[in-house]
């Protein structure tokens, strides 16, 4: 086992993974930019290391600065957290070069599936699901034609290197394919720096969602059920829960069994999502994200399993601590993103907390790095904590839910706290009957 690794992250992620290794007995180094000097990661960690100035690009995603620090403080592994470096084969190739341990999965996978296009056709070929859709990139106005033309309007036009939504266009008919294909390029273009494009059949009333998958790079995995994900604003989650309200246990084992054994397949070592759209009863494979989502904590909650404990000890060479038939579903778990953002617009809204008071009591987890008197700064992004309920079923987290978010008080900043209070008293949202383009439509109609 690691005696010391590096997390390079920060916020509640990174404390995350700190909490992860102190229970395992291993030391944390924590890297900062110069903006998170006070920062609560810095401070909980057992050594810390000031790695640049404070835009992401000259620190969080500084490779050099993160290997020195490695070296500087003899970290044996990285943990990357979610975002920055942890998707970037590149990252992971140059730890490899420098003997460090890189906890999450070989640069190759990540490669594979950082490429919507190789991802959808290594999935497809191990039997996974997909969207019916273009084979490959589709480089010409005349060919997106002939793809509408076959598959049938509607159709979204997709950045092959997409992420975060952007570099997606909707074509509802043959007359504005042109303008879709084109402005799908260009936005993938500059977000991007490449402007491949593929195309998918429209999905107009899918749910969203994602498989848990495990692997420990030796021909082993398994699956830890679903996460629905279907309240989304801008194509980004904000609201989370497992299991999820539209899938059923025979359901779950078919699709759980696609993944676990399409990740077995490749040798997949460590923690991976399989994300799906899933509408009339099908899955539909859209993208694989090689590492720890953000709402990994529903999925611990109701299996009651420590997921970056699991991660760092695969990443070491051990065995993974449970098997397929140790994991069985307790109860229900819901997980809010709480955004220092201000409403009715989402706008940023970073500056001092005055005062700051996590909720408790059982069944409630507070993910967070925010304290009284911390300065959140305005470079990176706006998620200042994670509240994550569980109850022994959906009616009663979400009535845990709202006795929590009753209890929290973040003051000095704007947040999206209350968006979730007027959420949680819709019927939809109640009685978990939406799809992906329900909160969109919600907040047109109630957010002025
Ligand atoms: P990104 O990597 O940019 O997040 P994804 O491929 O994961 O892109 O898609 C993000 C979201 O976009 C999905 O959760 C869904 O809301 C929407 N979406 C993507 N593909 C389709 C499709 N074929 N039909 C309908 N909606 C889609």
């Amino acid at each position: 086992m690691f005696d010391k690794v590096l997390i390079a992250n920060r916020g509640e992620i990174a404390l995350r993974v700190i909490r992860a290794c102190r229970e395992m007995g291993i030391r944390s180094v924590a890297v900062h930019s110069t903006a998170d000097a006070d920062a609560m990661h810095v401070r909980m960690a057992d050594e810390s290391v000031c790695i640049g100035p404070p835009p992401g690009t000259d620190s969080y995603l500084s490779i050099p600065a993160i290997v020195s620090a490695c070296e500087i403080t003899g970290a044996q592994a990285i943990h990357p957290g979610y975002g920055f470096l942890s998707e970037n084969a590149k990252f992971v190739q140059i730890l490899e070069d420098h003997e460090i341990t890189f906890i999450g999965p070989s640069a190759e996978h990540i490669r594979v599936m950082g490429d919507k296009i190789t991802a959808k056709d290594t999935m497809k070929n191990l039997g996974v699901p997909c969207v019916p859709g273009s084979d490959g990139g589709v480089p010409t106005l005349e060919d997106a034609m002939a793809i509408g033309e076959e598959f049938g309007y509607p159709v979204i036009v997709k950045a092959t290197a997409g992420g975060g939504g952007r570099g997606m266009k909707l074509a509802k008919s043959a007359a504005e394919m042109d303008n879709a294909f084109r402005t799908a390029r260009s936005e993938a273009k500059s977000a991007f720096g490449n402007d491949e494009v593929y195309i998918e059949k429209y999905l107009g009333r899918p749910r969203h969602i994602e498989i848990q998958v495990f692997g420990d790079g030796k021909g082993n995995a398994v699956h830890l059920g679903e996460r629905d994900c279907s309240l989304q604003r801008r194509h980004q989650k904000v609201f989370e829960e497992a299991p999820g309200p539209a899938i059923d246990a025979e359901t779950r084992a078919r699709i759980g069994k696609i993944c676990a054994d399409a990740v077995a397949d490749i040798n997949y070592i460590g923690a991976g999502t399989i994300e799906f759209l899933f509408e009339d009863g099908e899955f539909y494979f859209i993208e694989m994200n090689t590492r720890l989502q953000v709402e990994h904590p529903v999925t611990e909650g109701i299996f009651g399993v420590d997921l970056v404990r699991e991660q760092i000890l695969v990443a070491a060479g051990e065995p993974m601590s449970f098997t397929q038939d140790d994991l069985k579903i307790n109860g229900h778990a819901i997980e809010i993103r709480i955004n220092a953002e201000k409403l009715p617009n989402f706008s940023p809204s970073p500056g001092r907390i005055t005062q700051y008071h996590a909720p408790g009591g059982l069944g409630v987890r507070m993910d967070s790095a925010i304290y009284d008197g911390y300065s959140i700064p305005p470079y990176y992004d706006s998620l200042i904590g994670k509240l994550i309920v569980h109850g022994r079923d959906r009616p009663e987290a979400l009535a845990r839910l709202s006795r929590a978010l009753s209890e929290l008080i973040v003051d000095g900043i704007d947040t999206t706290v209350p968006l979730f209070a007027a959420l949680l008293q819709e019927p939809a949202v109640q009685t978990g009957d939406y799809n992906i383009h329900w909160l969109e439509k919600w907040l047109e109609a109630n957010l002025d």
